[in-house]
């Protein structure tokens, strides 16, 4: 199975593009440069820090990562310095090394992020439309040039609603798209996993994202943060067949000649598609139909059926006026 869009996005560009195996070439900066001010975050793979430029007193993250194999630092690097400067993505403002355990630390922008659980629930649809098309945008740009982000959620969409700016970070766990390559389906944080991830299809594609994208939306207008919550990863799947069905999920193995791992064997059931209608009672008015159209062609087991993100962009949806 190959992309839909995008197939010969890195192919087309040279070798040293898309190349981070051999290392890649860095402009270091300098560290002193930085002062730390407060720690913000830590992730998995990082420690963040909201710092400041000393040359310039302007406010920045900085990212330091954690030691993990070279070949995963150097990908994001090359990712990043790929990417910056594109719509919506955060900006890597410098790239320095502590003198001390060599490891490098990520120079960012800043953004005034509001935690997503204080947000969304502020939200009209004006705000879905304006923020979920920044959202898209990033990511058309992102598969544009060959790379799948692979850890779309909400803690690495960054929104500061005083500025209307919204930033895709983390891509930590980015890659780019080869046709025909087959690729770890141990990336996404559970709740946004694929079913493509769950049952062991190594041929994904950019498509992926618009999956997670479609749990975001799904979780905002039905007001069900995360709209499907695994307890483990069959679990996550079981919940997904929950909604979607079973019978779909079995065609959509069949078409790509798989059978479900063996792990689901006392776990899966004979669920019947709900409609998305079931979902909407008087407390989701987000839910009107343009958008559960666009969750539809969203949540689709088959990844060549959901919509690309440029597709999704031009979805009626965002072309509907509300006040
Ligand atoms: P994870 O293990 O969650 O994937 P990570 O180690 O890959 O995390 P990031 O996701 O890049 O690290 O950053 C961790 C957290 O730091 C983010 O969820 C966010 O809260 C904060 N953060 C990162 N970059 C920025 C930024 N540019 N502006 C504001 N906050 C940021």
């Amino acid at each position: 199975s190959v992309a839909k869009v995008y197939r010969d996005a890195c192919e087309k560009r040279p070798q040293e593009y898309w190349d981070y195996e051999q290392g890649v070439t860095i402009e270091w900066g300098k560290i002193s440069y930085y002062e730390i001010i407060s720690k913000i975050g830590r992730g998995k793979y990082s420690e963040v820090f909201s710092g400041k430029s000393v040359l310039n007193n302007q406010p920045c993250v900085i990212k330091v990562l954690k030691p993990v194999k070279m070949k995963k630092i150097y990908r994001e690097l090359k990712i990043l310095t790929n990417l910056t400067g594109g719509p919506n993505v955060i900006g890597l403002l410098d790239i320095v090394q502590d003198p001390g355990s060599k490891i490098p630390a990520l120079i960012f922008e800043e953004v005034k992020n509001v935690e997503f659980r204080a947000l969304y629930p502020t939200f009209k649809s004006n705000d879905i439309q304006y923020y979920f098309t920044q959202l898209l945008i990033a990511l058309d740009y992102c598969h544009s040039m060959g790379i799948m982000h692979r850890d779309v959620k909400p803690q690495n969409v960054m929104i500061d609603p005083s500025e209307k700016k919204l930033r895709l970070i983390d891509w930590g766990l980015a890659e780019f798209y080869h046709p025909g390559v087959d690729y770890n389906v141990r990336v996404a944080s559970r709740y946004h996993k694929g079913p493509e991830l769950l049952v062991n299809l190594n041929q994904y594609d950019y498509s992926l994202d618009l999956w997670s994208v479609g749990c975001m939306l799904a979780a905002i207008i039905f007001k069900r943060e995360p709209f499907f919550k695994g307890s483990t990863n069959a679990d996550q799947l079981i919940k997904i067949a929950a909604v979607l069905g079973t019978k779909p999920l079995l065609a959509y193995l069949e078409k790509y000649g798989l059978k479900l791992p063996s792990e689901y064997d006392n776990l899966m059931r004979d669920f019947t598609t709900k409609p998305w209608s079931t979902f909407i009672t008087d407390e989701t008015p987000l839910a009107v139909p343009e958008i559960v159209d666009l969750v539809d062609n969203l949540l689709r087991y088959d990844h060549q059926e959901r919509l690309t993100a440029k597709e999704a962009i031009e979805h009626p949806y965002f072309k509907t006026k509300f006040d």
